[in-house]
């Protein structure tokens, strides 16, 4: 099932966070709406039966950096 990937890096040098573009992740399965693999001839009503028709839950994802953001490693220079 497809689900949305928030990213937030977080810069433990001068504390700051920066926010991704939300990046979708898709999953392989046919029984899902989003999904590369779902047949196209798989329509409602028969469709909202079978497959996902929603995302999953978006997962956040947030990596500590060890370093300055770009913003502030900028005003360094
Ligand atoms: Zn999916
Ligand atoms: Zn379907
Ligand atoms: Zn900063």
């Amino acid at each position: 099932m497809c689900f949305f990937r928030r990213v937030r890096n977080v810069y433990l040098r001068c504390g700051h966070a920066v926010n991704l573009p939300e990046e979708e992740i898709k999953c392989d399965s046919p029984r899902c709406k989003f999904s590369p693999n779902h047949p196209s001839d798989c329509v409602p009503p028969s469709c909202t039966q079978t497959c996902w028709q929603y995302h999953q839950f978006p997962q956040q994802y947030a990596p500590n950096i060890d370093d300055f953001c770009p913003t502030c490693k900028a005003a360094q220079r």
